[in-house]
């Protein structure tokens, strides 16, 4: 059995998990009911009372709570309160020890609060995800994301170090060269950044530093914010150029204490380990209703943070679409793994057909070397429609002839049209002329407005 952190935790049996999570679940209804104003009329307005709570199907009732709601909620608190953690805030504010924001790729950012019992679940959580992975106390890790306040940045460095890690905090912002001077004489075990953030490392470190990504002796790369770490042809290609360290995919839960989960040596998706404090739901993304948590199931994630103590965010829509798999691991690991489909916001139409554009990417990616692995679909405006045949710029290495390049993009076609049912044309883009767009938090953008 492998290691881990907290096994009476970690290796709850379903009905223990279950009468846990109901305990906690009531306790912190009945808590929000109590001290928030807020929540108090939203669950009146909704018929539900918590001390009637007696079930935990009783759940579905409940209210949801989204992104547009806390931003209403934040706004109203930085007008009548002087804080921007919003009107749902169920603490002192004195008592609060750090704030998080969100990337703030979409809109104003909003704000998380974390009091000082909030940055120990947070420690606990991260503490279970380094014993899974095999970093120790006093191992070197370098975070090599972008160090702003977004929750993978500077909360996470919080916790990493809370956890005992000796952290590194490099950023992925002041240059490949600089990282690699700095990696090649801390030597950090585990190194931790975005798919795509690692994949530039691989191309450009050589090159600009004289310093071979392979030689550096990292062990583990801990990749999150891009469902690469999940992708075969995106970890292979990690761990190829990291000299076979060995990579794990992270994943958080908004509004509770992350990170949640992280995947294994066997790639087979998530193993989520945190359920006891970030309670989740599956829902039916059409009804909006829990499906059963059994194996297959597909569905939008909602999530509750059973302990969150400064603004809890009860039945939080993620707006994640995963796949859950509850069949036993290679790893020997318990507990249901995830594996992530897309962003309910990030779908987009083409001819009334829903496709996520990671899957687009996937497709792609896993057809020829000779593709880099950037691509970028062209939508028709602001909205989520796009006309076939679908415009694809795909990047390709350059010394690619011309012959090669015309069986290729048939290649595209057909895998499009056979895995994801609609039309697609690729144009190809050198190697080095296509642009990286990123967003405030370095996830690179997979699709573009038509000009
Ligand atoms: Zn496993």
């Amino acid at each position: 059995m492998p290691k881990l952190f907290n096994p009476a935790l970690e290796n709850l049996p379903p009905a223990e998990l279950q009468k846990l999570q109901f305990t906690k679940l009531k306790a912190q209804l009945i808590r929000v009911y109590e001290q928030s104003p807020y929540y108090r009329e939203k669950f009146d307005n909704a018929g539900v009372n918590p001390h009637q709570f007696n079930h935990i199907e009783q759940y579905r009732e409940y209210p949801f709570f989204d992104k547009e709601e806390e931003r209403e909620s934040q706004t109203q608190s930085s007008a009548e309160l002087g804080h921007p953690l919003g009107m749902h805030i169920t603490c002192d504010i004195k008592d609060v020890r750090r704030i998080s924001s969100s990337s703030g790729t979409t809109g104003t950012p909003t704000f998380s609060g974390f009091t000082q019992k909030d940055r120990e679940v947070t420690i606990e959580n991260m503490a279970r995800l380094m014993a899974r992975v095999g970093i120790e106390k006093g191992d070197p890790v370098m975070h090599a994301g972008v160090l702003s306040m977004w929750v993978a940045g500077l909360p996470c460095l919080d916790s990493l170090m809370g956890a005992g890690a000796m952290v590194i905090p490099m950023g992925a912002l002041s240059g490949t060269e600089r990282l690699a001077q700095i990696a090649s004489v801390t030597r950090p075990k585990a190194m931790l950044g975005t798919p795509s953030f690692m994949l530039h490392l691989i191309k450009t470190m050589k090159e600009r530093s004289g310093i071979d990504p392979k030689s550096i002796g990292v062990e583990k790369l801990l990749v999150f914010g891009e469902p690469g770490g999940s992708v075969k042809e995106i970890y292979e290609q990690m761990s190829a150029g990291f000299g076979g360290a060995q990579v794990y995919d992270v994943m958080g839960a908004t509004g509770c204490h992350s990170p949640t989960g992280i995947s294994c040596e066997a790639h087979a998706g998530i193993h989520y380990f945190a359920a006891d404090n970030a309670y989740f739901e599956i829902v039916d993304p059409n009804t909006m209703l829990p499906l059963p948590l059994e194996d297959g199931v597909e569905g939008e994630i909602v999530f509750t943070g059973l302990d969150k103590e400064c603004a809890p965010q009860i039945r939080w829509r993620d707006k994640d679409i995963i796949h859950v798999t509850t069949t036993p691991c290679d790893c020997g690991r318990s507990g249901p793994r995830m594996l992530f489909r897309g962003r309910v916001d990030d779908m987009l139409l083409v001819k009334g057909v829903n496709v996520f554009p990671n899957a687009v990417r996937d497709v792609i990616n896993a057809l020829s070397p000779k593709l880099t692995g950037n691509i970028r679909i062209v939508k028709d405006g602001s909205g989520p429609v796009v006309t076939p045949p679908a415009k694809i710029k795909v990047e390709i290495m350059k010394e690619t002839p011309a012959a090669e390049r015309d069986a290729i993009a048939v290649q595209i076609e057909n895998a499009i049209h056979h895995k994801l049912r609609f039309r697609a044309k690729p144009e190809f883009i050198n190697e080095g002329e296509f642009k990286l767009i990123t967003g405030a938090t370095g996830k690179a953008k997979l699709v573009e407005e038509a000009e």
